[in-house]
């Protein structure tokens, strides 16, 4: 979300005539795009900034900006705390960053109302033929760890008829997949009024995937409260709809799952995987999981280990809790988790993670699949890097320009990627 957040300003600054430094002390405008899921973003972007503020010391003209949910968080703080900064805007209000750069006065300003969707900002993509699609914005649930609520506000869904148009359009600029974005994607259109324009997740999958020349439709995240049938069964009958489900599990323990708000418990979530399994047996399922939530004991930890080693992820996102400003399980100060107890759950987890996703990523080999290509290989310039639909990184030698679907046959795997050769035979008689 922060990315293709990124890309709407960095189309919005190019429409006012903006263009990209190569040297960071060049820039006449240096804009932050930031993050504040966990500590970490925070302590980062802070010695970003203090970077921008020496390089406006020796020339004052540079306007520095901050936009994102940092800025959200601390609203008009940022200014008292780092009095350099010219203007600042929450998530929503991108579209504000132009009415500023663009007025008479460049005196300080903040901008952090909710507006609900402000979208229709040109965007620049890093690849042509891949897009993102913020299909709602803001987030309707109580995760008691979350600061996203607080800084992304509440959910505003756009309507069906606008995506579709918009995927369209985007088709035909050469665009082969597309990712819709969502805190909630599967609650999408649950709380809009009746009318045009209103339909269910589902059948948004259903009309994305009726348009011709569209390959691949990836969305990221679904919430296993609200993943029923009908997204599952999308999956099976839908051609274009990836065999890949990112499905955050945060912890196996239902009794911490529930002092995280989450509203489902262990069984659910199984439940959930064996739904999804059942109807396409060879989908790649990832996840999310926070270890030492606050008052998570050894046997709750035990729980998470256990379900991650039942599902068998295909990858995952771990992270170690960290409290965030105004929530909930923040204020649990007493229960809180040691960093060295929390690290060595992280180490014992990723041990699972990674052994489970190696086996799984076993089963791609000796297959040839189609691989939407994306450039060269990060290790190895000779070679070619894409994707599966799965979602699986392929490194392999062959012949395709970015933005082709090539078939590849696998020849061996990793917990992480998977190596190839482009199958030139499969090629000809495709
Ligand atoms: N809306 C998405 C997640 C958005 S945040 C969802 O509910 O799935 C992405 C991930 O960051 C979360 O799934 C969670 O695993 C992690 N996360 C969020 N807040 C966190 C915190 N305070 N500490 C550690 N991890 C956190
Ligand atoms: Fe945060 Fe929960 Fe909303 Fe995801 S669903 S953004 S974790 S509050």
């Amino acid at each position: 979300m922060n990315e293709h957040d990124s890309e709407r300003m960095k189309g919005m600054l190019e429409s006012l005539g903006y263009t990209e430094t190569a040297e960071q002390q060049d820039a006449g405008l240096i804009l932050f795009n930031t993050c504040s899921i966990r500590e970490k973003a925070d302590s980062r972007f802070i010695s970003y900034l203090q970077l921008a503020a020496s390089y406006k010391r020796r020339d004052p003209e540079i306007v520095i900006g901050v936009g994102g949910c940092w800025a959200q968080s601390v609203k008009e703080d940022v200014f008292r705390r780092f009095p350099f900064v010219d203007v600042a805007f929450g998530p929503g209000q991108v579209h504000k960053l132009a009415e500023f750069l663009t007025s008479e006065s460049l005196t300080a300003q903040g901008f952090f109302e909710f507006e609900g969707f402000t979208g229709h900002l040109p965007e620049k993509r890093a690849r042509s033929f891949q897009s993102w699609v913020q299909i709602s914005v803001g987030c309707n649930m109580k995760c008691s760890y979350c600061i996203v609520p607080s800084t992304r506000g509440r959910q505003v869904d756009r309507p069906l008829d606008e995506l579709v148009a918009e995927v369209r359009a985007q088709v035909a600029e050469g665009v082969r997949e597309v990712t819709l974005l969502g805190q909630n994607v599967n609650a999408y259109g649950r709380e809009m009024r009746a009318g045009a324009g209103r339909g269910s997740f589902a059948q948004l999958l259903h009309e994305l995937d009726a348009i011709d020349g569209l390959d691949r439709i990836r969305y990221t995240s679904p919430h296993p409260q609200d993943m029923k049938e009908d997204v599952v069964l999308a999956h099976a009958e839908l051609d274009s709809v990836c065999p890949h489900m990112h499905l955050p599990l945060q912890s196996g323990s239902s009794r911490i799952l529930k002092a995280m708000r989450r509203t489902y418990n262990r069984e659910r979530f199984l439940d959930r995987v064996a739904l999804i399994r059942e109807h396409n047996p060879d989908i790649a399922l990832t996840t999310d999981v926070i270890v030492g939530f606050p008052g998570e004991t050894e046997e709750d930890f035990a729980e998470t280990l256990e379900v991650c080693e039942a599902v068998g992820f295909d990858g995952a996102f771990t992270f170690i809790y960290s409290p965030r400003r105004e929530t909930e399980a923040a204020e649990l100060v007493a229960d809180f988790v040691g960093h060295e107890v929390s690290v060595e759950r992280m180490d014992r987890l990723v041990e699972v993670i990674q052994r489970r996703a190696g086996e799984q990523a076993r089963r791609f080999v000796g297959r040839t699949l189609d691989v939407l290509v994306e450039g060269s290989s990060r290790t190895d310039a000779a070679r070619l890097r894409g994707r599966i639909g799965h979602g699986k990184v392929v490194n392999f030698s062959g012949l395709a320009e970015p933005g082709e679907i090539v078939p590849v046959a696998i020849t061996s795997a990793t917990s992480q990627t998977l190596a190839g050769e482009m199958s030139l035979l499969a090629r000809a008689l495709t």
